[in-house]
């Protein structure tokens, strides 16, 4: 008695081939048929990257590193989004800041590195929902392709946002 495991199975026909079988003719003909008929059907491929489908509002895509209003690195190395991420993607390293540099960094400890693997993301945003300090988010951008894996590794400084202009301008002035 055989057993399956779904109840799709499928006898396989192998009695041997007509002439005409073996000459494959037939199948090449049915097998155009079919790809005719896929012609004037509406395509269910897109040309990306000229065209991209709409996003669902829920999308999760490229993270950012994240300022406070007043344009201060929020991050503080805790190390929370990296024990949280399933993937192991996300590595760092700690530096104490030094006195003269609080208009950067808001907490006494901030991230001199910050690096996401997004080969290994799996963009389920468990690091956003770990960060005590609202630094890190996943934004609605799609990560680009690239031929070189080194591409993918995104350090802090392709991941922080830009310092505001605002904020430039008033640490000038002081
Ligand atoms: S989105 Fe998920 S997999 Fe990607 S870095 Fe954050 S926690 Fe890790
Ligand atoms: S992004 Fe948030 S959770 Fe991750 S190290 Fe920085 S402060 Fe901690």
């Amino acid at each position: 008695m055989s057993h399956t495991i779904s109840t799709r199975a499928k006898q396989v026909d192998r009695r041997p081939m007509t002439f005409m079988e073996s000459l494959y003719i037939p199948a090449i003909l049915k097998g155009l048929r079919i790809t005719l008929g896929h012609i004037f059907k509406k395509k269910a491929t897109i040309n990306y990257p000229e065209v991209q489908r709409p996003f669902s509002s829920t999308f999760r895509g490229l993270h950012i590193l994240n300022r406070d209003e007043e344009g201060r690195e929020r991050c503080t190395a805790c190390g929370l989004c990296a024990l949280s991420c399933p993937a192991e993607a996300i590595t760092m390293e700690s530096a104490e800041r030094k006195p003269g540099e609080e208009m950067l960094y808001r907490e006494e400890k901030y991230a001199a590195n910050y690096e996401i693997n997004m080969l290994r993301c799996i963009f389920c945003g468990l690091c956003e929902e770990a960060c005590p300090k609202d630094a890190i988010y996943l934004t609605q951008t799609f990560a680009p392709s690239n031929f070189d894996r080194k591409g993918f590794i995104y350090k802090k400084d392709d991941l922080l946002i830009p310092f505001p202009a605002e904020t430039t301008q008033k640490i000038e002035t002081k």
